[in-house]
């Protein structure tokens, strides 16, 4: 099947409300009440605090990735394919076969990840970066998250310039991420000291969110201990969650328990990857916005995402619109315009379209890519901001 390129930016603009011309402007008329924030409420993006109706002019991004490690997808790989490997019953499909063509989600191992022009893996070159950031921006991308944090390889500079260089605001994650990529004395720490860790991070860079906070496959016991703490230190600061699930979704449910447990409120947690989670009758979708979470189709703008436009479709029907989440989790060079692929801004041109196809309302479409990222992201700091 050929990968459908999507939209036009004038056709992405437009299920923003936004004509091509009127693109940059802060704001712009839409009948849906708008949402309201608390007071004093900020979105955090490395360059400057901006309250939420100032990010209003187009949709944001809550998870995707533009700096971590250059071998980071390659070990990843490895231990994607030998945790499937370890999952796999005698007689059952290659894990991977579920879920192919929408980012990592395939079986195979890949090929050595191309350079760009001027020979650097694509994440260590700005200019290349930069200019797939303003192609983002002028397709109706008003903010992105960037999902990396210090075990990944997130180089918080390198996403500074590239925000500076291209006008486009980073909000950049903190945390730990998942299991096999813990910095080796998550072992022997305590569930105090990653807090306290975590706080550390909070501290020393303008971080916006924890995330993506990850269970690799079943969640083990370091991965429930960085979960604890994770949840205090959004109680202590209250930046907001989003996760990483193994696949498909596992663990997505205790998750949410984890951090109820030590008091977050679930309305500022994101569950990611539920769209690898392909069960028509959405029941662990279902369950987790009754508890008042965002779920994350989070890994969308190919051609996987014909699995998910009906669980999104039952979902919205349900009337869990408010908890929806959409994103691309962006990991490879291919999936860039220069690279070939459809570019960061791909979930508002690619797989927005094909909800709308399925029959979403342009204000649902309008809502979910702009004002639920916003709730989500918006909070109110507790500590001045240092830099
Ligand atoms: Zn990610």
């Amino acid at each position: 099947m050929s990968e459908s390129r999507g939209w036009t930016r004038r056709e992405a603009l437009g299920i923003l409300g936004m004509g091509v011309a009127a693109a940059s402007l802060p704001e712009f008329a839409s009948a849906a009440p708008a949402p309201t924030f608390p007071k004093g409420a900020v979105i955090r993006t490395i360059l400057k605090d901006y309250a939420p109706d100032e990010l209003a002019g187009g949709a944001t991004l809550f998870h995707e990735h533009m700096s971590w490690h250059d071998d980071f997808m390659t070990r990843w790989t490895e231990h994607a394919i030998e945790t499937r490997r370890e999952n796999a019953l005698p007689g059952a499909p290659p894990p991977g076969g579920a879920a192919q063509g929408a980012g990592r989600q395939g079986g195979a191992a890949p090929p050595p990840p191309p350079t760009t022009p001027s020979g650097k893996y694509f994440m260590n070159d700005l200019d290349y970066m930069v200019e797939e950031l303003k192609i983002a921006k002028s397709e109706g991308i008003s903010c992105i998250v960037d999902g990396g944090h210090a075990d990944m390889g997130r180089d918080i500079n390198f996403l500074r310039q590239m925000s500076q260089q291209s006008g486009l605001p980073i909000v950049a994650g903190g945390g730990f991420y998942s299991q096999p990529f813990y910095p080796k004395e998550v072992a022997t720490m305590t569930e105090e000291q990653i807090y306290q860790a975590l706080l550390k991070q909070v501290e020393t860079d303008p971080i916006g969110a924890f995330g993506e906070i990850g269970s690799w496959d079943y969640i083990t016991k370091d991965e429930r201990k960085v979960f604890r703490a994770v949840g205090r230190a959004s109680v202590t600061t209250n930046l907001p969650i989003f996760t990483h699930t193994g696949i498909p979704g596992k663990s997505a449910l205790e998750q949410l328990d984890l951090f109820e447990d030590v008091g977050v409120d679930p309305k500022r947690v994101v569950i990611g990857h539920l769209g690898n989670l392909v069960d028509p009758n959405v029941e662990i979708h279902r369950a987790v916005c009754r508890r008042g979470a965002f779920i994350g189709f989070d890994r969308q703008g190919g051609q996987g995402d014909v699995q998910q436009v009906p669980l999104v479709m039952k979902l919205i029907e349900a009337g869990y619109a408010d908890n929806l989440m959409f994103a691309s989790d962006l990991s490879a060079i291919n999936q860039t315009k220069k690279g070939g692929g459809p570019g960061y801004a791909r979930t508002l041109t690619v797989f927005v379209p094909k909800l709308k196809a399925a029959g979403a309302s342009d204000e649902v479409l309008r809502q979910i890519m702009q004002d639920n990222p916003r709730r989500f992201l918006a909070f109110v700091p507790k500590k001045p901001r240092k830099a």
